[in-house]
């Protein structure tokens, strides 16, 4: 099973954001070390098919979990929101009466 310049390989692309069919531009031990991608043609170190654990996916963690955390105040606020409606009426009522 040795990877030979110019084997084709699944991969994840970053540009693609998805596996795709890379050929083999560069070795390292005879396995795989830089790759290019059949689709887009851009050239990266081979990922061993495994999408890189990037920053946009902490981030996006992030976002969620703000998000979240987002939900009670929100509520909270649309509850005393909806407290002065009531607080207005009654000063009225005690007038009339
Ligand atoms: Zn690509």
């Amino acid at each position: 099973m040795d990877t030979r310049l110019g084997d084709v390989i699944d991969d994840f692309c970053v540009k693609c954001r998805r596996l795709t069919n890379h050929s083999v531009v560069s070795l390292l031990n005879g396995s795989a070390a830089k790759v290019r991608c059949r689709t887009c043609y851009s050239d990266h170190d081979y990922r061993n098919e495994q999408a890189p654990p990037s920053k946009k996916d902490l981030k996006k963690a992030a976002l969620f979990n703000a998000v979240l955390s987002g939900v009670a105040p929100a509520a909270a606020e649309e509850a005393e929101a909806a407290e002065p409606k009531k607080a207005a009426k009654k000063p009225g009522k005690r007038a009339e009466a």
